[in-house]
């Protein structure tokens, strides 16, 4: 599908007269009609959530526009929890679904009364003594191991990932945090990253519901969600198609009714924590070409670096660029399109084909809005960029401003010799 940004040139022209670039921008519209497809492709079941996972765009304005549509938030850090609660988030609209997890962030989550989502064995008696009991609602995470696929070619590796119970394990641990005084359960699994294609969560649904008919069979515990955890793709290429949420909600609605229907299991909550699919194409990170460079290749330097986009560079991950202005030009050109890191992955496109470019172009690199900002980091002192928020309206809101080198140096405030100095 053609891939066309939700921001002209003459309305970032005008943006940049008071915000400079580079700055990532979100597009408030198609957030929200988004978030309300995803609510009404699940609304046959009573108790969905969707829990937001945080970690793809931390943004308090982001999170409270999901929470009008009734979405919670999934947490994996100290910091997220404290952002879920700052934002107002009841407990039981919080999930923490961590790994590796410290103490003190296990006690924190059941002060807030989040679900606590295990992802080993051990943490059960980790969390008891931790936090003195176990919570009545628990959830764990199941990793069936083995190659996870799916008809069309899509495939992940459950067996490599640090992540989640063997099925032994999540039987046992559901018969000790019974005994330990677990009312409520829950089954979490995450087990294909970006999967563009509506199977991936009717065949993992199918897989976990069941899963749960058989740990209902033989633990006798009460169990209330299955949590289809993240992992639902967008089309990064343009030659992909994008995931169609209502037929996803269908498909998992089929297995439903397939599975847990019959086996008595029909009051079950289907919970969510995407990330990629709430937000990734409703953000984009807005750069200025600043420098062409013709050495064994064509080169484009542009004021955004890897520190503000960090896919590219660790993953190889496309990003589609379009040249502002110069939308239906031909893309005659072949340009790496470089940031200024000392690191020679720090490039948005590699032998990419764009219209020529001209110094003072905008390029706007598309499907940031998830797992974009949040990766960024102060690699070489780069700062991390403002955050824009375009209004229905077509106003501009800002909702975080970019750093300043006082932020660079606010961690060394602690030594009285080191003052920022210009
Ligand atoms: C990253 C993550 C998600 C979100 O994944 P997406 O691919 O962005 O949808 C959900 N749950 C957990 C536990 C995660 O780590």
């Amino acid at each position: 599908m053609e891939k066309k940004p939700f921001v002209t040139k003459s309305q970032v022209e005008e943006i940049v007269k008071t915000y400079p670039t580079p700055f990532h921008l979100y597009d408030e519209k198609g957030i929200r009609e988004n978030a309300k497809k995803v609510k009404e492709a699940f609304a046959w079941n009573p108790g969905f959530r969707e829990y937001f996972a945080v970690k793809a765009t931390p943004n308090p304005y982001i999170l409270k526009i999901l929470q009008e549509y009734d979405m919670g938030c999934d947490c994996s850090s100290y910091t997220e929890l404290m952002l879920a609660k700052s934002c107002g988030f009841d407990g039981k609209h919080i999930m923490f679904s961590s790994n590796d997890t410290p103490a003190e962030e296990f006690a924190y989550a059941d002060e807030l009364g989040a679900i606590i989502n295990l992802d080993d064995f051990t943490h059960i008696d980790f969390l008891e003594e931790t936090i003195g009991h176990i919570p009545e609602t628990i959830s764990c995470r199941y990793n069936p191991g083995g190659v996870f696929e799916l008809s069309n070619g899509i495939m992940d590796n459950p067996g490599d990932s640090k992540y989640g119970m063997t099925k032994d394990q999540l039987i046992e641990a559901f018969k000790i945090l019974k005994d330990k005084g677990a009312k409520h359960f829950g089954v979490h699994a995450f087990l294909a990253s970006n999967t563009v294609t509506n199977e991936y969560y009717p065949k993992l649904a199918g897989e976990l519901f069941e899963l749960i008919v058989e740990l209902k069979e033989k633990t006798g515990c009460d169990i209330r969600f299955v949590n289809l955890s993240g992992g639902v793709g967008i089309p990064y290429t343009p030659d992909k198609e994008p995931n169609d949420i209502a037929v996803i909600g269908e498909g998992v609605h089929k297995k439903f009714d397939e599975i847990l229907v019959p086996a008595g299991l029909g009051d079950v909550s289907i919970y969510t924590e995407m990330g990629r699919f709430m937000l990734g194409p409703y953000g984009c990170l807005v750069t200025k070409a600043i420098h062409e460079k013709h050495i064994y290749k064509e080169y484009i330097g542009v004021d955004a670096c890897a520190a503000n986009l960090m896919r590219p560079a660790i993953y190889g991950a496309y990003h589609h660029i379009t040249v502002l202005g110069k939308e239906n030009a031909p893309c005659d050109h072949v340009y790496d399109v470089t940031g200024s890191l000392c690191e020679n992955c720090d490039k948005f496109a590699v032998d990419r084909k764009l219209p020529e470019i001209d110094m003072g172009d905008y390029l706007v690199i598309h499907d940031t809005g998830a797992h974009g900002f949040s990766m960024g980091y102060n690699y070489n002192g780069r700062l991390r960029s403002a955050e824009l928020l375009l209004k229905e309206d077509g106003s501009v809101k800002m909702i975080r401003r970019a750093e300043t080198p006082e932020d660079y140096f606010a961690t060394f405030d602690c030594f009285d010799d080191i003052r920022i100095t210009k």
